[in-house]
């Protein structure tokens, strides 16, 4: 049977350059990048060059890169690293968990966050960010890119108003990365996570840009890796293949590959939106659309359960997801759609489509077929159970 996955926003595969450019470091260059011996020198210069490229993938300072485990490890860090008693934290109530989470264990220690809502669309809006601010707060975590509606937040602006409050900003690009051009400069954040797997890098890898001079304190101790901000011996190959994904995630940005992406996430959507109880969440701020990234669409159904159309998708070949990888399993409705003030029924009833970048037409044209048939047979099966048919 044909598979179609459109779940890149859980994880994506390795290109196929990335997996040759990681090769070598597993066998023939396997040194520790911290030996002094040619062995350990080829590590780190390997090391070295891929700190160059994801300096350019931020427009940094090849210092201000450190590499880690990924989006996990650089939202805890700039949250557990930068937070003290008596501190307050503003993020939003769309986070990641990797955030959320992180600030309910930072409450136990004496710091208070404000969890700023987002608009009906999805957007937050800086000046609610403003409002949340009080003369203790030190530090703002915002994400680029929403990982369910694929929405773009304002982080230049908000940027703006961290740098008038004297406060320190976090921003975890994880879903923006390889789908919106960085400029860690004109964004004015002081932090900024990414994650490999999400750009078809490898797992268990990522990085996390420091402005020079932010006192993040290191998460882990142990040793002197990374100027002393991540102890732990390099993942080589991991950091090779992180960096082979943003040099060629920096090309699709410039020629016209994720344009192409965008193009068949709107005919997808728009196919899919030919279906009768049907809707985006978080594309539109009443008549305007608001900026997305290129590869999602959060579509509700109504009159049916996510999970099972989930489900039935996947018995035909095609992997979405209902609410975010990490709810899966799950049947709470995603947060994120409930603090856009999704009702809780259209929220379990919403199914996130994430193009990879490889994606085909003759993908979108399989997943239209298959998504009415889908959607029919399920409506067919609760009216027979709710006894409203014939
Ligand atoms: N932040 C966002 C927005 C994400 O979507 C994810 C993963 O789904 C993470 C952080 C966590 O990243 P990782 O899987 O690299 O730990």
């Amino acid at each position: 049977m044909k598979r179609v996955y459109m779940d890149a926003n859980a994880t994506t595969p390795l290109l196929p350059e990335v997996l040759e450019a990681m090769r070598p470091y597993w066998i023939e260059r396997f040194g520790n990048a911290s030996s002094i011996h040619l062995d350990g020198q080829q590590a780190h210069a390997a090391v070295d060059r891929a700190r160059a490229t994801m300096a350019e993938f931020f427009n940094c300072h090849d210092a201000e890169v450190v590499f880690n485990s990924g989006g996990t490890e650089g939202d805890n860090t700039a949250i557990f690293g930068l937070l003290r008693p008596g501190d307050h934290f503003i993020t939003t109530s769309i986070e990641h968990s990797a955030i959320l989470q992180a600030a309910r264990r930072m409450e136990l220690h004496g710091v208070e966050t404000t969890f700023v809502a987002p608009q009906p669309s999805g957007l937050i809006d800086p000046a609610d960010i403003e409002r949340a601010l009080r003369p203790e707060t030190r530090l703002f975590s915002v994400m680029l890119a929403n990982n369910e509606t694929g929405v773009l937040q304002p982080a230049e602006e908000i940027g703006e108003i961290a740098r008038a409050a004297g406060a320190f900003f976090h921003i975890d690009a994880v879903q923006g990365a390889g789908k919106v051009k960085f400029d860690v400069r004109r964004f004015g954040c002081h932090l900024l996570s990414v994650s490999a797997h999400k750009m078809h890098g490898p797992k268990g890898v990522g990085a996390l840009f420091v402005r020079r001079g932010t006192p993040v304190e290191s998460l882990l101790v142990g040793g002197s890796h990374e100027r002393r901000r991540r102890a732990g011996t390099e993942n080589v190959p991991g950091i090779v293949g992180l960096a082979k994904a943003a040099e060629l995630a920096m090309h699709s940005l410039e020629d016209g590959v994720i344009k192409r992406v965008a193009l068949l996430r709107d005919r997808l959507e728009a196919g899919i939106l030919e279906l009768p109880g049907t809707g985006v969440n978080g594309a539109w701020d009443g008549e305007k659309p608001v900026p997305r990234v290129a590869n999602t669409t959060d579509i509700w159904f109504d009159q049916l359960e996510g999970e099972a159309l989930v489900i039935a998708l996947d018995l035909k070949g095609v992997a979405v997801s209902g609410g975010s990888a990490c709810h899966s399993g799950a049947t709470e409705p995603s947060h994120v759609l409930l603090a856009m003030g999704v009702d809780k029924n259209r929220a379990r009833a919403s199914l996130r489509f994430s193009l990879l970048k490889t994606a085909t037409e003759a993908d979108v044209d399989y997943v239209l077929e298959v998504v009415p048939e889908a959607v029919e047979h399920l409506r067919t099966l609760s009216r027979v159970a709710a006894g409203t048919l014939g």
